[in-house]
């Protein structure tokens, strides 16, 4: 991962990540060229507005013992202009809350790194 400014980082593949506040830890999209999902971001790394919304779920999945689980949503935000919109059918504390996008924690590395 590489910094990009103080709030957002970069990954190979065209991949950049903030840190969810809600969640703790970081949320990747894909913006560069490459296989759909895409989203758009307006270059900005200090208040930076991506689009389309952000979706955290887990997937649909049969448990060991055969019971089904729906989808569930996690997160859902809109990143616009440095700030969160988290919307309400989010699952954590911040859900209906629009707060600042924090700078990227120093000891907060991404998956492993
Ligand atoms: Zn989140």
């Amino acid at each position: 991962m590489a910094a990009l400014g103080l709030k957002l980082r970069t990954a190979e593949g065209g991949y950049v990540a903030f840190f969810c506040p809600g969640c703790d830890e970081g949320h990747m999209m894909r913006i560069g060229d490459g296989p759909s999902p895409r989203w758009s971001f307006n270059g900005n790394a200090e208040k930076p507005t991506f689009s389309p919304s952000v979706l955290v779920f887990l997937p649909e999945r049969i448990d060991r013992n055969g019971n089904h689980h729906p989808q569930k949503t996690l997160c859902h935000s809109f990143v616009r202009d440095g700030r969160i919109e988290f919307l309400s059918d989010s699952a954590h504390g911040l859900a209906g809350q629009t707060v600042d996008l924090p700078d990227w924690p120093a000891d907060y590395g991404f998956g492993g790194d």
